[in-house]
């Protein structure tokens, strides 16, 4: 029973192992060159086929995230800074929390990182195989208020629901009418105790009521993100990091 290479390739294929059979030239090489045995050789075939999967399914992840922008918390500076302690960084990134179903409710003025914790802890979510997804308060009532009739939006929903880390950023900096509010808590309802949130606001949860409108509403919203919560509050009269890196003009 004598193969030809492209044989092999071609019934790779059909078993859906396409990037082995693409790379199963070079592994024959290899193997022949290298002596490996024959435990060797399957297994540096399987190996190829999982981290190539895992390659892709990373790429989706990030895709489906939607990050505005990609920072790692690698370079995130402590000195100088009161929103986090090293410790509580190196916490945070166990991503503990996530596994456990806590939300996160990042507090503190323009400027002090609060979008970038968010989407640095988003990241690792991300690489640890956590299906993650980051909207804007803003984008995200647009969403709402669209669902019905824009397939796009119901896309994009039904992503966000089932997503293990929901980042919803900026909440409350705009008021919201009776119909936005219904939607936002029908969100939040859905999401509680399935997935993990992560909200930043510089509107501390006291001032969320105006913004809401309806009190009842309020309440419940706040019952289901307070009741499994983390809260990381930027100090009141800590600079804004943009204002103190700023590039001056003169
Ligand atoms: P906020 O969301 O609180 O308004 P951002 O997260 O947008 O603030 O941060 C503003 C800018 O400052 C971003 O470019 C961010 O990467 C940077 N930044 C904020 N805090 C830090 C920090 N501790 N280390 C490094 N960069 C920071
Ligand atoms: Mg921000």
């Amino acid at each position: 029973m004598k193969k030809t290479v492209n044989e092999l390739q071609d019934q790779f294929r059909q078993l859906r192992l396409s990037e082995t059979a693409e790379e199963l030239p070079q592994l024959l090489r290899e193997a022949e060159k290298s002596s490996w045995t024959y435990l060797e050789f399957l297994e540096s075939i399987t190996r190829y086929e999982l981290a190539k999967r895992e390659a892709k399914s990373f790429e989706k992840r990030m895709k489906w995230a939607r990050f505005p922008f990609v920072k790692s918390l690698d370079e995130f500076e402590l000195n100088g800074q009161n929103v986090l302690t090293a410790r509580q960084l190196t916490q945070l990134r166990e991503l503990s929390w996530l596994e456990q179903q806590y939300n996160l409710i990042i507090l503190g003025p323009p400027g002090i990182g609060k979008t970038y914790i968010a989407i640095g802890l988003g990241l690792e979510a991300v690489s640890r195989g956590f299906n993650v997804y980051f909207a804007t308060m803003g984008e995200l009532v647009q969403l709402l208020k669209t669902e019905e009739y824009l397939n796009k939006s119901k896309v994009q929903l039904k992503r966000m629901r089932n997503a293990d880390l929901v980042i919803i950023d900026d909440l409350m900096y705009m008021a919201m009418d009776q119909r936005e509010a219904n939607l936002f808590f029908h969100l939040i309802n859905h999401l509680y105790e399935r997935s993990s949130i992560i909200l930043t606001s510089n509107k501390s949860p006291e001032e969320w009521g105006n913004m809401i409108g309806d009190q009842g509403i309020t309440t419940a919203i706040l019952d289901r993100l307070l009741h499994r919560v983390e809260v990381i509050q930027g100090g009141e009269n800590e600079e804004s990091y943009r204002m103190k890196n700023r590039k001056s003009i003169f």
